[in-house]
């Protein structure tokens, strides 16, 4: 498996309690690079758009509200296989279900304040550092 980038968001219920730097200790142990970063507080639009493919589900409105609460932290994570081992780190959605030792396990609030966003595919991870990164902000 080739060299590859991701797409990650260290959400609003983390940045609020100061976990930057332990939630990116996560991704560094785990052989990812933090290749790109940078804080921002998303505006409605943003966060519609990025979360377009939830728009009709039940929760987007809480979810949209959510991600403009607070700044964020957008990254480009580098590495091995980076999508699944991001995606591995991070843990599942809801941290109930999440094994031990992943982000979400230790950190996340509950299915909805869960922490971080990884892109599920390098498809997706494409369009979604697109939205956020030039290609200089990006040094690998
Ligand atoms: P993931 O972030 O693991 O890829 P999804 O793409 O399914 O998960 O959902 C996007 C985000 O929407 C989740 O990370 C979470 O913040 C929120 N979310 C998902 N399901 C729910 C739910 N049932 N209730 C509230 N928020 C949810
Ligand atoms: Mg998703």
């Amino acid at each position: 498996m080739a060299i590859q980038r991701t797409f990650s968001i260290i959400k609003p219920d983390a940045t609020k309690r100061n976990l930057t730097g332990a939630i990116n200790a996560k991704f560094e142990e785990a052989g990812l690079r933090i290749v790109g970063q940078r804080r921002v507080h998303m505006t409605r639009e943003q966060a519609e758009k990025f979360y377009a493919v939830h728009a009709e589900r039940p929760f987007f409105g809480e979810l949209v509200d959510f991600m403009i609460s607070e700044p964020v932290v957008v990254q480009v994570l580098e590495g091995e296989n980076a999508v699944a081992k991001n995606r591995e780190v991070m843990g599942a959605t809801n941290p109930a279900d999440a094994d031990e030792g992943t982000i979400r396990k230790e950190f996340a609030l509950s299915i909805g304040e869960n922490s971080v966003h990884g892109s599920d595919s390098e498809e997706n991870a494409k369009i979604e550092i697109e939205q956020f990164f030039t290609e200089d902000q990006i040094v690998g």
